[in-house]
């Protein structure tokens, strides 16, 4: 990737993010420390970042699908890696071949592996899903000593932990409700004993409910450098060259269905990243960018490959650099402040970066 020079990319800066981790770590105690690396990690790269978390020390990874977690093996990534995601019945050998942990949230799916593994000897490592109001996927509280009685009995389970999720964290009275559920299951005699690894505590988990913090914790966009913490910063950066400039007169309209319109004669300049390369079309005459530490508007309509941007009087060259999110001179576009003109949430923002747009990484 780093031969080919595109004239936008990411930047991605390590030490940022293993200074991220570490304070994750000063802040979790004894808990294990599972980085969820999903959708290409939030955006950064699935390979890169895994390394990176590897040998940081992070004790384990989560991915949503088998095959984020077969990238990762395939890579060389030797620890623990749990599969978040209900999975399905073609999935399980290779499940097992690649050592990919995952989870079993009903009977029905603990019957299909079962069954899948009746004339083979190995053994699958899994994680107890229980859902304690999300709503999404896992057994209900009352169902999971069933489930688990059931799991222990079949040869082929090796339980080795027990989750859940957080649904809600705006909200303390609805979260504690589900830590206080999740905890009562884990005093059950049942678990007693049992050496299950638990888990609860995402992000917001991490920074605003120590008491979700059990033996594992899976904090993401945190580690990433986004949430309330005085030495956390992001390490994602979105950059471009300059690819054109122009003068155009008064009253005249820019991009596709002329939806700018010109007041005076103006310097438009060109910037080669469109909704093609997954920044959100939605930023549209709303948005803006950094050219010499200064914030410029997005005027018209958003391109598949390229926009334009509105200096005024102002001057820069084809060529120079322009921050689309992230810091130039004092500026700064934050991720949070793009996901608030589109309306969503900076997960979305950062994961719909694609394959198009080379990453850096920068030490
Ligand atoms: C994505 C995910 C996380 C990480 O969430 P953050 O809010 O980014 O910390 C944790 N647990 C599960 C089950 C997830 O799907």
């Amino acid at each position: 990737m780093s031969l080919i020079h595109h004239p936008a990319w990411i930047e991605i800066n390590l030490r940022q993010f293993q200074k991220n981790l570490r304070i994750i770590r000063g802040m979790i105690g004894k808990s294990l420390f599972c980085l969820p690396v999903k959708a290409n990690a939030y955006g950064h790269g699935l390979i890169e970042i895994s390394r990176c978390a590897q040998e940081q020390g992070v004790d384990y990874l989560a991915v949503a699908h088998l095959q984020e977690g077969v990238e990762l093996r395939k890579a060389g990534i030797k620890i623990p890696i749990l599969v978040l995601g209900a999975i399905h019945e073609d999935q399980v050998l290779p499940l097992i071949d690649y050592e990919l942990e995952f989870s079993i949230s009903s009977k029905f799916k603990a019957d299909l592996v079962a069954h899948k593994l009746l004339l083979d000897q190995r053994k699958c490592r899994v994680h107890l899903e229980v859902d304690t109001g999300m709503n999404r996927t896992g057994v209900r509280p009352k169902t999971a000593i069933d489930l688990f009685t059931y799991l222990k009995q079949l040869a082929c389970f090796n339980i080795v932990g027990i989750y859940s999720h957080l649904a809600n964290t705006e909200f303390p009275e609805h979260t504690q409700q589900q830590i206080a559920v999740f905890k009562t299951l884990l005093k059950h005699p049942i678990f007693k004993g049992q050496k299950l690894i638990s888990h609860l505590a995402n992000s917001s988990g991490v920074l605003s409910y120590p008491e979700s913090q059990l033996d594992m914790v899976r904090p993401s966009l945190l580690a990433f450098g986004y949430g309330n913490h005085p030495d956390i910063s992001p390490c994602f950066s979105l950059k471009a060259k300059i690819s054109y400039f122009k003068t155009v007169e008064a009253d005249q309209g820019i991009s596709y269905g002329h939806t700018f319109k010109t007041s005076s004669q103006t310097r438009i300049v060109t910037i080669p990243v469109g909704y093609g390369d997954g920044y959100r079309r939605e930023l549209s005459n709303k948005g803006s960018v950094l050219i010499r530490g200064k914030r410029y508007p997005i005027v018209g309509t958003i391109c598949m490959d390229q926009f334009m941007v509105d200096i005024g009087n102002d001057e820069a060259y084809v060529g120079e650099e322009v921050v689309l999110i992230g810091k130039q001179g004092e500026e700064e576009i934050s991720v949070q402040e793009t996901a608030g003109l589109c309306n969503t949430i900076p997960y979305e923002i950062l994961c719909l970066f694609n394959h198009r747009i080379p990453r850096y990484y920068i030490f």
